[in-house]
């Protein structure tokens, strides 16, 4: 019988803090407001925004109506601002919850605090010329199509936004996204919203210490058994990985359906502190490390944490950090989560 938990995520929520205290001190007086759809990037919507409102965030914003309603349960008074679209039969909950919209597609909602979004060249969601606001409008707002890697594009856009929203005094207008906070102090404006370097992952890719971001997430297990492959003797489905000497390889009893997806084999780990590469097809419950020796069953895995970052396991799988974090299943069932007070 196993002593360690199969899949233990652990929420620090002094790094949110400091994260969200190194993002105000960034956002040179703009309000700070915390992005914290899909479940707070898998990180824990409710305990993160806690901590992020402790730190001196002003708002949350989620992407969509039931995410909203699953913070206001727990956080009576915050500003919630939901920037994804509501239906119509939605409508009615979002004015008893006192939730905040944005209007995107030319109607402007009424009854409840609006957000009005242009599109400055995402190419996506907003409007192409602001309509007259209503009464109901409190804030105009646009997007970031490539603050983490074009420069130029990005001065564009917040020039355009500039201009459209010249004058607009009285509205809270925001446009800037975490990588535009950490790099274009003209895109600063009234408020901010950062997501990913609250959670203390860098929005380039790169090692989030650079940005004085501290990871906010642990992600362990242990190694379930040790086996030793003779040579021409595999692991794993397909029979990906076959070994060419005698090799000690270790179980752990996680897979993609905890999040530690298939395209993720040739990462690094932590096998009781040291670095180990995950080798052979990655299970829905397990995948497989090479160890120079067999360890005790029960010897603890670092999957993230302790200098593996998501960033990482990213580069592996030739995606970005933000669909790592979101794809990983903290649900219970799956994996036990705590939060501590690091
Ligand atoms: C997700 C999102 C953000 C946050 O972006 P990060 O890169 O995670 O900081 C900001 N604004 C909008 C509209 C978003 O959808």
């Amino acid at each position: 019988m196993a002593r360690m938990e199969r899949s233990c995520f652990t929420l620090d929520l002094g790094a949110v803090r400091r994260n969200a205290e190194t993002l105000l001190r960034a956002a040179e007086g703009a309000e700070l407001w915390a992005v914290v759809k899909a479940e707070g990037y898998g990180h824990g919507a409710v305990d993160v925004s806690k901590a992020a409102l402790e730190a001196g965030a002003t708002a949350l914003c989620v992407a969509t109506l039931p995410e909203a309603l699953h913070l206001r349960a727990a956080l009576r008074n915050a500003r919630i601002l939901v920037m994804g679209p509501v239906s119509e039969r939605e409508l009615g909950e979002a004015r008893i919850a006192r939730l905040e919209l944005v209007a995107a597609d030319g109607q402007v909602p009424e009854g409840v605090r609006v957000h009005l979004k242009i599109d400055t060249g995402m190419g996506r969601w907003g409007l192409s010329e602001i309509p007259a606001p209503t009464r109901d409008v409190v804030g105009v707002m646009s997007h970031l199509a490539s603050a983490e890697s074009d420069p130029a594009f990005t001065q564009l856009q917040v020039a355009r936004f500039r201009e459209a929203t010249a004058g607009l005094g009285s509205l809270t207008r925001h446009l800037a996204n975490s990588a535009a906070v950490l790099r274009f102090a003209e895109s600063r404006f009234d408020a901010v919203r950062c997501g990913i370097a609250l959670y203390g992952i860098s929005p380039f890719g790169t090692d989030p210490a650079d940005e004085g971001l501290e990871p906010a997430l642990r992600w362990e297990s242990y190694v379930a058994l040790s086996k030793r492959l003779e040579p021409g003797e595999s692991t794993g489905y397909g029979r990906r990985h076959v070994a060419d000497r005698p090799t000690w390889i270790g179980v752990v009893p996680v897979g993609y359906a905890d999040g530690f997806r298939r395209d993720m084999t040739g990462t690094d780990l932590l096998v009781a502190g040291a670095r180990r590469r995950v080798v052979g097809t990655i299970s829905m419950d397990a995948l497989a490390v090479v160890l120079d020796a067999p360890v005790e069953p029960g010897t603890p895995v670092t999957l993230v944490g302790d200098g593996v970052l998501i960033e990482e396991h990213a580069r592996v799988a030739d995606t970005i950090a933000y669909e790592i974090a979101v794809g990983l299943n903290t649900r219970s069932g799956r994996a036990r989560r705590v939060a501590v007070d690091g």
